[in-house]
């Protein structure tokens, strides 16, 4: 079975406008934005302007000029946002969550940049 994006989902709103967002960052191809319910001081969320799903969707389907500017758009936010433990930032976790195992709310692929604490054990249950 194909991937079928849903286009009334609150990203692509985000995406036409039709609802506002905390901009981070805008690419060609890529939107960050603060995440509207943080759970961490420092909460982004980045997403490819084209109809994804899920990670496993765009890394499939998307063009090379699609994930190359994605990829770029996760450094750029994390440089940005001063994260990076290479540069003394105190590090983050990137996150994406896909269907039902992973718990995914919103059906646009996105990731999410966490920072700010101590962020525990990758998983815990429940
Ligand atoms: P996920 O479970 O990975 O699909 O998470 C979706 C995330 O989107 C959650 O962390 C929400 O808080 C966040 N979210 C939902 N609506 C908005 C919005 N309008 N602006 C920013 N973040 C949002």
């Amino acid at each position: 079975m194909g991937y079928r994006y849903d286009d009334q989902n609150i990203f692509a709103k985000i995406l036409r406008g039709e609802i506002p967002c905390d901009n981070v960052l805008e690419t060609e191809h890529s939107l960050a934005f603060r995440d509207i319910r943080p759970q961490a001081p420092v909460h982004v969320l980045v997403i490819p302007k084209g109809p994804y799903v899920t990670y496993d969707h765009f890394a499939l389907e998307a063009s090379d000029a699609e994930i190359a500017d994605f990829t770029r758009a996760v450094g750029q936010v994390c440089q940005q946002l001063g994260v990076q433990p290479g540069t003394g930032g105190s590090g983050y976790r990137v996150i994406s969550n896909a269907g039902g195992d992973g718990v995914q709310e919103v059906p646009h692929l996105h990731v999410h940049i966490m920072s700010g604490r101590m962020l525990g054990r990758m998983v815990s249950a429940g």
